[in-house]
This record gives C-alpha cells, sequence and structure tokens, in this order.
C-alpha cells in the first residue's frame, strides 16, 4: 500500500506555525514511506475564503519547500462530486431529506437546553416515506446509525470510541445545494485515496461522522492521526484568524526556512534529547508513535536559538542568497562595501537573524554623521585627535592591507601615545562605526578597506575640531 497522506487547509486566514506543523508532520510522513503528498483547498465556505489565504498557503509551502506531489486541488471546482455523492446517498436510503424550518429547529433545539439535554436535530424527518414531494426547500441530512459506535486507533492518541447516538443526522448539503464540510472531506478522501489523515485535534469530533459516512460509501477508513493544540507565550491557542503570525512573517523577519521547519518539527515530536535535525534526519526519524499528545507552547527565545544555529552552520552561500534580499529591503548598496561572505563569516555568531545583520551592517557600506550620536560628547577632546592624527598616519602608511598590520599599528600607537589599546580601539570603532561596540576592529577595519577607513578618521578629527571650536567660541 502506497501511503498518500494530504494537507487541507481552509483558506479563511493566514498560514500559521500550527498549521504548518500539520503539514509539515503529513509531509514527513509521505517523505518517510516513499509515498505522496497532496494539497488540498478546502474552499466551500465562499464568506471567508479569501485567494490571498490561497497565496499565502501556497508562498508558505513553497518557502519552507513542503513540495506536494499532487493538487493543489480546490474543493470549489468539485462540487458537482459531491452532490453525485449526495445523490448516491439519497439512493441508496444512506441519507434524506430534511424539511423541517430553521425556526422549528431553533425551537426544538431551546427546549432540549431547557430540560438540560444535548440539543440535537430529532430526525424528525428521516423516517418521512416522501421523496418527491414538491416543497423544494430543504437539506439533506446523513443518516447516522442510531445504535453502536464507532472506534477508531488513533496513531497519536490511541483507542477512541464515539457512542452513534451522542452524534446528530449532519447536514451533509444545504438547501442551497451547497455540500458541507464533513462531506466534502470524507468525498475528497476517498477520491484522493488517502490512507493517513494528520489533523489538528480540533477535528476528532468530526471523524466519527466522516467514518460513518465512509461506512455507508463502503469505502476503506484511513488511518487518523490528531495532532495537540499549540498556545502562544500567553496561554492563548493560536488562531489563523486572531493571534497567528502568517508563516511568509518569519522569512521577512530573517527566520531561515530550515530552521523554523527544524523549530516547529519540535513543537510536538521528539527523537531522544536531539534539537537540531537535517531535513534528511527529520524525514528519516519521523514517526507518528513519537508525536506527543500533550499540548505545545510557542517558543520565541528558541525559534532564535535555533535559527542562530542555523545561521552559523549553514553553507555561506546559501545564507548570501538571503542575505541580499535583506539588504535590498533595508535600501543597503552591497556594491558600496564588503562581499557579504566575508561579513557573514565575521557577523554570523553574533545575531539570532539575518535581518539583524541586515539592520546592523550598515556602516559597513555607508557613511554616517556624528551629530546624531550623543553618547560620543565624551571623547570629543582635542587629546583625541592627536591620537587619531597618528593612527590615520599609521594606517595609510600600511602596505598589505591584513588584519595582523591593523592589528600591529593599534598597538604601536597605544605605545607611542601611552594609553590603553582598548582606549585606542574605542576611539576607532567611534570613527569608523558610529558606536562603541563592535566585531573585532582589525577585522571591520580590514573589510571596510584602506580608503574609506582613513577618510571616517579624517571625518571624526574634523567634527571633533569643529565641536571645540564652536565651545571656544561660544
Ligand atoms: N480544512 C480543515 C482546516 O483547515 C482541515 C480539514 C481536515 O484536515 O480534515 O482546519
Amino acid at each position: 500500500m502506497q501511503v498518500r497522506t494530504r494537507f487541507a487547509p481552509s483558506p479563511t486566514g493566514n498560514l500559521h506555525v500550527g498549521s504548518i506543523r500539520t503539514a509539515l508532520y503529513s509531509w514527513l510522513f509521505a517523505r518517510h514511506h516513499n509515498g505522496k503528498f497532496i494539497l488540498r483547498i478546502e474552499d466551500t465556505d465562499f464568506n471567508r475564503s479569501q485567494i490571498s489565504s490561497v497565496q499565502s498557503i501556497l508562498d508558505g509551502l513553497k518557502w519552507l519547500g513542503l513540495d506536494w506531489d499532487e493538487g493543489p486541488y480546490f474543493q470549489s471546482k468539485r462540487l458537482y462530486r459531491y452532490n453525485k455523492i449526495v445523490d448516491t446517498l439519497l439512493q441508496r436510503g444512506n441519507a434524506y431529506k430534511c424539511f423541517c424550518s430553521i425556526e422549528k429547529i431553533e425551537k426544538e433545539r431551546q427546549q432540549q437546553i431547557l430540560k438540560g439535554e444535548k440539543p440535537r436535530y430529532k430526525r424528525t424527518c428521516r423516517n418521512l416515506n416522501i421523496h418527491n414531494i414538491l416543497q423544494k426547500n430543504y437539506v439533506v441530512r446523513f443518516k447516522n446509525p442510531i445504535i453502536g459506535e464507532v472506534t477508531f486507533y488513533d496513531k497519536i492518541r490511541g483507542k477512541i470510541t464515539f457512542e452513534n447516538r451522542e452524534l446528530d443526522d449532519l447536514v451533509i448539503q444545504r438547501s442551497n445545494g451547497m455540500p458541507t464540510y464533513n462531506l466534502c472531506v470524507v468525498v475528497d478522501d476517498l477520491d484522493m485515496k488517502i490512507t493517513h489523515v494528520i489533523r489538528g485535534e480540533d477535528h476528532i469530533n468530526n471523524t466519527p461522522r466522516q467514518i460513518n459516512i465512509l461506512k455507508s460509501l463502503e469505502a476503506p477508513i484511513p488511518i487518523y492521526g490528531h495532532v495537540s493544540m499549540i498556545f502562544d507565550e500567553n496561554g492563548h491557542k493560536i488562531s489563523k484568524r486572531q493571534n497567528a503570525m502568517n508563516i511568509i512573517e518569519y522569512r521577512n523577519n530573517g527566520i531561515l526556512p530550515e530552521a523554523l521547519l527544524n523549530y516547529i518539527v519540535r513543537l510536538g515530536w521528539s527523537h531522544g534529547n536531539q534539537e537540531i535535525f537535517s531535513m534528511q534526519e527529520m524525514k528519516e526519524f519521523f514517526s507518528l508513535e513519537s508525536v506527543n499528545k500533550s499540548s505545545s507552547v510557542i517558543s520565541k527565545k528558541k525559534m532564535l536559538w535555533v535559527n542562530k544555529h542555523y545561521i552559523n552552520t549553514s553553507a555561506t552561500p546559501h545564507i548570501v542568497d538571503i542575505l541580499k534580499k535583506h539588504m535590498e529591503k533595508e535600501n543597503i548598496n552591497i556594491k558600496n562595501g564588503p562581499r557579504l561572505e566575508s561579513l557573514i563569516d565575521l557577523l554570523k555568531n553574533r545575531f539570532y537573524t539575518l535581518k539583524e545583520i541586515a539592520q546592523y551592517c550598515r556602516y559597513f557600506y555607508e557613511d554616517f554623521s556624528f551629530s546624531d550620536k550623543k553618547f560620543i560628547q565624551t571623547y570629543l577632546v582635542f587629546d583625541n585627535c592627536i591620537i587619531l592624527e597618528k593612527l590615520y598616519q599609521k594606517i595609510s602608511q600600511i602596505i598589505v592591507w591584513q588584519c595582523e598590520h591593523i592589528s600591529k599599528v593599534i598597538s604601536i600607537v597605544a605605545i607611542e601615545c601611552n594609553i590603553a589599546v582598548r582606549e585606542i580601539i574605542t576611539l576607532l570603532r567611534i570613527s569608523i562605526t558610529g558606536d562603541i561596540v563592535s566585531p573585532s576592529i582589525s577585522s571591520v577595519i580590514f573589510l571596510i578597506g584602506k580608503e574609506k577607513v582613513l577618510f571616517r578618521i579624517k571625518k571624526f578629527i574634523n567634527y571633533i575640531q569643529e565641536i571645540n571650536c564652536a565651545d571656544q567660541r561660544s
């Protein structure tokens, strides 16, 4: 038997971490078993389905490399098929037309609630023998068995049993002729030969209903695995219409796709104590039995930790490709400075995201002004000009532009001026980066290049002089 799984999102909001986890587990399960992964867009709720959500699903899956073997199938294009099955169920006596008005059903419902009973349809039309009734306004209901039970062995949660008497005769076709969710899922899972349904635990209650419909169609019953909920850091269930961040936002924030997948796979699945998984390892080790039954909580801190790991360990050309896009977004012209490869080597273990790197490294490519940097006040003394002049002179004399020669110049100037190396470095940092913290200053100087470095030192000297002259005048 070939394993066939599916991801079946409704395009009614953002594709978020929770949906991606469902997609990832279905995808990994299919890949682990050399099976097929099918993408199906459940867009029959015309009022809430949005083209932009469909796009967000496709973009998100593509960005993460969760490729599908079939689809995307759109339920909205398969209405004829669902309605055909409704007819079949009607003909076989597994479904019936219900002519009860909404008002009548609502009244019954209220009465049941008042009596403390579980509200459900009273099956008034179940045994009506009038199929050709002229009244056009009806819904079609599935004739759910009244006695017995439905048991399925959930791959994640174990044996689950529902009493049939707990289940309603659910509507499978509305009065406007539109098939309902449970029917569409059943028909699709059947037609698409789905062997394993992996989805959120919010669908557990649908499963016995779907199994009963499948049984009445004499169709094979897939194996089910219901994945637990994910909560945000405030303890709220993540929801595509409320607190959930669109998956593409993670890309915009400088998260690497492989890091996000690695982070998400661990939200409810484990393999010993291992935290970092290559794609190959995920496919190799993944099993539904190791998916956790309890809910998971999103941790931004852990996601950033995983991302930092990937920034540090991924092949540089891969990081360069992605960083380039972030630099473009920050409007930094990378032609005006060091090659991104060298920049990444210098910065990769200092930051959690590529966006942070892009935002940090502007001074490698652009000059800046000292006037908006309040913290440099204490450094604007004439004595520093003497040190900076010396640095200027010695740096201009470096013939072979190498980090070790730059470091040597710093030590020599420290000795000649009789001050600590650390102070020299601070002056250089301010002149060249506009800040008092930076990666190794000789590496920064090396990457920015002699000409620009000299220009910035001179600019700082001029600035100190200007400020002091202005002070003297006033
Ligand atoms: N369309 C449903 C959803 O987005 C999933 C249905 C299913 O997986 O059976 O929650």
